[in-house]
C-alpha cells in the first residue's frame, strides 16, 4: 500500500508542508483518499491524493 510522504515541498515557496490530521503511524490509506497538507511557511494548503497501488 503506498503511503504518501510525511513531508512534501511547497511548490510556491519551497517550504515544507506537513499533513493535516494524518501521520504515517496511522497505517495504510485507501487509494483515492485525499490528504490535506499545510505549508509551514506560506500556509498554503495542498491536497495529495493517495495513488492506486496498481500500475
Ligand atoms: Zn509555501
Amino acid at each position: 500500500m503506498p503511503i504518501p510522504d510525511h513531508e512534501i515541498v511547497c511548490v510556491d515557496c519551497l517550504g515544507t508542508c506537513y499533513p493535516l490530521g494524518w501521520y504515517p503511524g496511522d497505517g495504510p490509506l485507501d487509494p483515492g483518499t485525499i490528504l490535506p497538507y499545510r505549508c509551514k511557511d506560506c500556509l498554503d494548503r495542498w491536497d495529495v491524493v493517495v495513488p492506486d497501488e496498481t500500475d
